[in-house]
């Protein structure tokens, strides 16, 4: 008879996470509500941003109050180093402490480049890539107090490969992977790690945007023939934040082997 070696991998989710806080930047859909979710099933008290969509961010937090998580929605333009600072001092105050840091938000103004207004360019820069750095740097200093800190920057393939429409998108996640590797050799020390999850196409409202003939086409281009699934990308945060003590500026692509 055949014995299963390992158990199901529900039965495999632990909470290692209990006592641990992480805030979660556009929590409110897509990618970012995904984290939230896997986060919380992990034990994280969880603090959600959100810029506009006040009731998909509640059906969040509810949905995790049900499961017995400790939830609360702090909206906030992080585009605004205002707004950026004051939530990360409003979910400190909350939660007293903040042990993970995830830079999901992000938005995307596609045009060619010949097309494209300063406002396109400064919009996605601004949300994109001077949010992290705002969030992170409110957030960093309490982090090395507590010698403990996890950070993970949400990027992109296109920030590795380019996409044509996306030069303010491309340079934003760029910028947000090489950011990256100097917080973790900058940040080492005081044993917080950064690390990058690189989404390709993945089943949010980002992608609905895309016209369906456009998405068969990018469809066809990808190996695994299909766009990953949020979770799939909260689960490669989670393996970071639980499982990556030792992993720091690195990057875990999840886009089907769109690029290798
Ligand atoms: P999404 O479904 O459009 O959700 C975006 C989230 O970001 C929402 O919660 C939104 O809040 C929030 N947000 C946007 N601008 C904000 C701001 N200025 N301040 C605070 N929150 C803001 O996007 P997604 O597909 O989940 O994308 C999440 C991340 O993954 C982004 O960084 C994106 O670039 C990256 N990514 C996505 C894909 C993809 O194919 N979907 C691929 C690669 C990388 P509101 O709901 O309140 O507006």
């Amino acid at each position: 008879m055949i014995t299963a070696i390992y158990p199901q991998s529900d039965a495999r989710v632990t909470r290692s996470l209990e006592g641990k806080v992480a805030l979660i930047t556009g929590a409110s859909r897509g990618i970012g509500r995904a984290i939230a979710l896997e986060l919380a099933e992990r034990g994280a008290d969880i603090a959600i941003n959100y810029r506009a969509s006040l009731i998909a961010a509640e059906e969040v937090r509810d949905h995790l109050h049900e499961t017995g998580c400790e939830c609360k929605l702090f909206q906030g333009d992080i585009s605004d180093r205002q707004h950026a600072r004051r939530l990360v001092s409003e979910v400190r105050d909350h939660f007293r402490h903040i042990d993970i840091l995830v830079n999901n938000a992000g938005i995307t103004r596609d045009r060619s480049f010949r097309k494209m207004t300063d406002e396109d360019w400064a919009e996605v820069i601004a949300t994109n890539l001077n949010s992290v750095f705002y969030c992170t740097s409110a957030v960093v200093p309490a982090m090395i107090e507590q010698q403990y800190g996890r950070i993970v920057n949400i990027a992109s393939f296109v920030g590795q490969a380019g996409n044509f429409g996306q030069a303010n998108y491309a340079a934003s996640k760029g910028g947000i992977i090489a950011f990256t590797k100097v917080l973790a050799l900058e940040l080492a020390k005081y044993n917080i790690t950064a690390n990058v999850v690189a989404p390709g196409f993945t089943e949010t409202e980002m992608v609905a945007a895309i016209p369906a003939e456009i998405l068969k086409q990018i469809q066809a281009r990808i190996p695994l023939k299909r766009l990953a699934r949020p979770e799939e990308i909260a689960k490669a945060v989670a393996f970071l934040v639980c499982d990556g003590d030792c992993i720091t500026g690195q990057q875990i692509n999840v886009n089907g082997g769109i690029y290798m």
